[in-house]
């Protein structure tokens, strides 16, 4: 059996950062699901298909094959073979992506191969239903969380940091929007599962974090 660890949270709570540290200490794989969801955004933005219009989501979604490889420990994310990495993390994809993932079959699609890959390998997976849906039994389960203020703040520190021109008060708005979505569809929502232990990271550094997660899996070894 795998040794699989579940990560959900919101938008911006640093679950990528801190799981990416957590798989390279344990010597396990890290999964961004978000990623994979990003990969099925991107396909609906490039072929021009409103992700307000659910049939047309998906009537198309068969059409984008989602593949995960790792290159150098990192995980790429392919689109039709396409690696589609450098074009996912913009704020434009992240919106059209909480819209899409509402839709039953193309979270099936993505779930599956979520599943597959946890149950082969050791794994850290993150994204917003995994303790609650895709690794119900996983080992251990974390909800990862932070204040939207303290959220937004570190999104926008990114985005300058790479030259981005951003407004903070937008970000943060963006953000809660998406936040909302996530927790109020009707499939999947983004919740604490309840064995999921809550580990609020408003007033931690990421080595906090980090620790606090290392120690939670020591204890289920
Ligand atoms: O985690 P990230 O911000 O990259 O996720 C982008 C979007 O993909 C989320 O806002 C959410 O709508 C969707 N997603 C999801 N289920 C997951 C991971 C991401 O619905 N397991």
């Amino acid at each position: 059996m795998s040794y699989n660890i579940a990560v959900d949270g919101p938008a911006g709570a640093g679950k990528s950062t801190i799981a990416r540290a957590v798989a390279k200490k344990l010597n396990i794989i890290y999964v961004d699901t978000g990623a994979m969801y990003r990969g099925m955004g991107l396909y609906m933005l490039r072929r021009g298909i409103d992700p307000e219009d659910g049939q047309a989501v998906v009537a198309h979604c068969q059409e984008a094959d989602i593949t995960l490889g790792y290159e150098n420990g990192t995980q790429v994310v392919y689109l039709n073979g396409e690696n589609v990495n450098a074009y996912i993390r913009t704020e434009e994809v992240g919106t059209v992506t909480s819209r899409i993932s509402v839709l039953p079959p193309v979270r099936e699609r993505i779930t599956a191969l979520q599943q597959e890959l946890a149950a082969s390998t050791d794994c850290i997976m993150d994204g917003r239903d995994i303790g609650t849906c895709v690794l119900p039994h996983a080992d251990v389960k974390i909800y990862l969380t932070a204040s939207s203020a303290v959220r937004a703040r570190r999104r926008y520190d990114e985005l300058t940091a790479k030259g981005q021109l951003c407004d903070l008060a937008q970000i943060q708005a963006d953000m809660e929007e998406r936040d909302y979505r996530d927790m109020h569809r009707e499939v999947s929502p983004l919740r604490q599962a309840q064995d999921a232990v809550l580990v609020d990271s408003s007033d931690m550094t990421p080595e906090q974090v980090i620790e606090r997660i290392l120690e939670l899996c020591e204890k289920r070894d």
